[in-house]
C-alpha cells in the first residue's frame, strides 16, 4: 500500500464524532471525489474513490448522518489493475445532502466554502480531513515532503487553502492542467497537519524518517570530511614520492642520511600510508617525525632542482 493509502485509512478510523463535523468532513469529500447529476428533475450524488477505506467512510458518514444505507458498486479498470468504488443516493435524499453539505444553496450549486458553514474549528478540520480523503495524497517522506490536495474547482481550492492557513499551516496553491492543487512542502506542516487530522502512526513514521535523514545527512558529512583528509593525504604522498624518484635519479639515495633514507624507502613502499601507518612501518619514529623527514626529502628535491637550474 502506498504511504497515502496508509495515511487514508488511519484518518478514516479516527474523527470528532460530533454531526458538525461529519457534514464538514462528507461535504469537502463530496466537492473533491463527487459527482452530481440531474436527469428528467431527478437529483442524484455520487462519490467516487479508488481507496476501499474511503469508501467505507463515506458509507458510515452518510449512514450516521441519515440512516440510510448509500447504493455501492465496485468497478475492475483491468488497465490500472485497481477498483473504483462508487457510493450514490438519489433524489430526495441526494438533495438533502447536498443542502446540507452547503454544496446546493439557493442559488443552485457552491463550488466554494462556506465561512459559516465552516466556523468552529473542528469543523474546518474536518473539512481538511475530507479534502484529503477526496482529492489528497501524500508522497512516501522517505523521496521528499509533499502533500496536496487536488481540486476542481478554484473556488473550492482557495477556500481550502484559507482553511489550512487560517489553522496555522503554511501551504501554497498552483493550477496542473484543469485542476488547482493546494499543496505542502514543508516537513513540520505536513506533520501539524496530519496530527490535527488524526494521522499519528504515519506521523510516526515521518518522523522516524526525519531522525534517519539527518542521521544519515551526518553520516554523508563525515564521510566527506574523511575523503577529504584521504585525499589530502594521497596528494602529500605523491608529491614525496615524485622528490623521492628526483632524489634517486640525480642525487642517489644513498648520499641521505640513514633516517631519511629509510623514510624515503618507506615512503615508496607503502605510497597509500598515513603519517601514523608510516611512523608504525618503521617503528620507534613519531608522525610528526617522519612529517619533518617527508618535508625534508621535499626540500632537498627542490634544491636539487634549482642547482640543475629546472
Ligand atoms: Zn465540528
Amino acid at each position: 500500500m502506498s504511504f497515502s493509502s496508509v495515511t487514508k485509512a488511519e484518518i478514516c478510523r479516527t474523527g470528532s464524532g460530533k454531526e458538525c463535523c461529519e457534514l464538514a468532513e462528507l461535504s469537502a469529500v463530496i466537492h473533491t471525489a463527487g459527482s452530481i447529476s440531474i436527469s428528467g428533475g431527478a437529483f442524484s450524488l455520487r462519490v467516487d474513490t479508488e481507496n476501499a477505506a474511503v469508501a467505507r467512510r463515506v458509507f458510515a458518514l452518510i449512514k450516521n448522518l441519515y440512516g440510510i444505507q448509500a447504493k455501492t458498486q465496485m468497478q475492475t479498470n483491468h488497465l490500472k489493475h485497481n477498483h473504483i468504488y462508487s457510493l450514490s443516493v438519489e433524489r430526495e435524499t441526494a438533495r438533502m445532502v447536498a443542502m446540507d453539505t452547503h454544496i446546493l444553496g439557493d442559488e443552485g450549486l457552491e463550488f466554494g466554502t462556506d465561512a459559516d458553514f465552516l466556523s468552529s474549528k473542528c469543523c474546518q478540520i474536518a473539512f481538511v480531513r475530507g479534502a484529503f480523503l477526496g482529492g489528497g495524497s501524500i508522497t512516501n517522506p522517505e523521496k521528499r515532503y509533499h502533500m496536496e490536495f487536488v481540486c476542481g474547482q478554484k473556488e473550492f481550492a482557495t477556500g481550502l487553502l484559507n482553511i489550512i492557513v487560517k489553522l496555522g499551516v503554511p501551504a501554497k496553491i498552483i493550477s496542473r492542467g484543469k485542476s488547482h492543487v493546494v499543496y505542502l512542502k514543508e516537513g513540520d506542516a505536513i506533520v501539524t497537519l496530519l496530527t490535527m487530522m488524526g494521522a499519528h502512526s504515519s506521523i510516526l513514521s515521518i518522523e522516524n524518517i526525519r531522525v534517519l535523514k539527518s542521521v544519515r545527512n551526518n553520516v554523508n558529512r563525515k564521510v566527506n570530511c574523511e575523503t577529504g583528509n584521504l585525499s589530502k593525504t594521497v596528494n602529500a604522498s605523491v608529491r614525496q614520492q615524485e622528490s623521492i624518484e628526483y632524489i634517486r635519479t640525480h642525487m642517489g639515495l644513498e648520499k641521505l642520511s640513514p633516517a631519511l633514507r629509510e623514510v624515503a624507502e618507506a615512503r615508496m613502499s607503502y605510497p597509500e600510508a598515513t603519517l601514523d601507518e608510516l611512523a608504525d612501518v618503521l617503528g620507534a619514529e613519531s608522525k610528526s617525525g617522519v612529517n619533518h623527514k617527508l618535508r625534508k626529502l621535499n626540500s632537498i628535491a627542490e634544491h636539487l632542482k634549482t642547482t640543475r637550474g629546472e
